[in-house]
């Protein structure tokens, strides 16, 4: 009896809404999509497209290719097309976005939005030299190209050691995977 009540009271769970975009992961668009949306324009607010370097893609951890791929073009084009993202309810500002294989990168993981650091470095290997260049070297002026490449080098480990300490991306922080080659990115945003 009481669980026919329950049956009858409960209400329906919403089913978990897939992303409209190749660039945003179903995992973390279920995530910003949980609340109503009150913005109107893109939840990605003043990306950074970068290109990521030949250093980037061979220190890069790789998964397997999986997803619809997103569109090869120029990166004005690809900025067209994060600025098309449908509104939802989360989002992101400022954040360094790979393009890879001349096609946007998808989010997989937004400041712990998404699949978890575990998961991805269950299915790609570690994240430790998955870093991009840009992200780390620009608005910054090294003291020396030794410092600079240790910079480079050391990349975000210190960081996702403590990610896997703690269990989840910590804020201003973003993963992505490239469909095409699947190879995997971190990189930052502004929080
Ligand atoms: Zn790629």
């Amino acid at each position: 009896m009481i669980s026919r009540l329950r049956r009858l009271f409960r209400r329906p769970t919403p089913a978990p809404l897939s992303s409209p975009v190749p660039w945003v992961d179903d995992a973390v668009w279920a995530v910003w999509s949980r609340r109503q949306a009150e913005s109107t324009t893109s939840p990605i607010w003043e990306p950074r497209l970068r290109e990521v370097s030949a250093d980037d893609r061979l220190r890069a951890a790789k998964g397997a290719q999986s997803g619809i791929f997103c569109p090869r073009g120029t990166l004005e084009q690809h900025e067209q097309l994060l600025r098309s993202t449908p509104p939802v309810a989360d989002g992101m500002l400022r954040p360094y976005w790979p393009v890879c294989c001349e096609a946007l990168a998808t989010l997989i993981n937004a400041e712990g939005a998404g699949h978890t650091l575990a998961d991805i470095e269950a299915a790609a290997g570690p994240l430790d030299g998955s870093h991009l260049e840009a992200d780390l070297t620009e608005d910054w002026t090294p003291n020396s190209p030794q410092h600079l490449a240790e910079v480079v080098q050391a990349g975000y480990r210190e960081e996702i050691a403590l990610m896997r300490r703690d269990g989840g991306l910590g804020d201003g922080f973003n993963v992505f995977q490239c469909r095409r080659c699947g190879r995997v990115y971190i990189a930052s945003c502004e929080t």
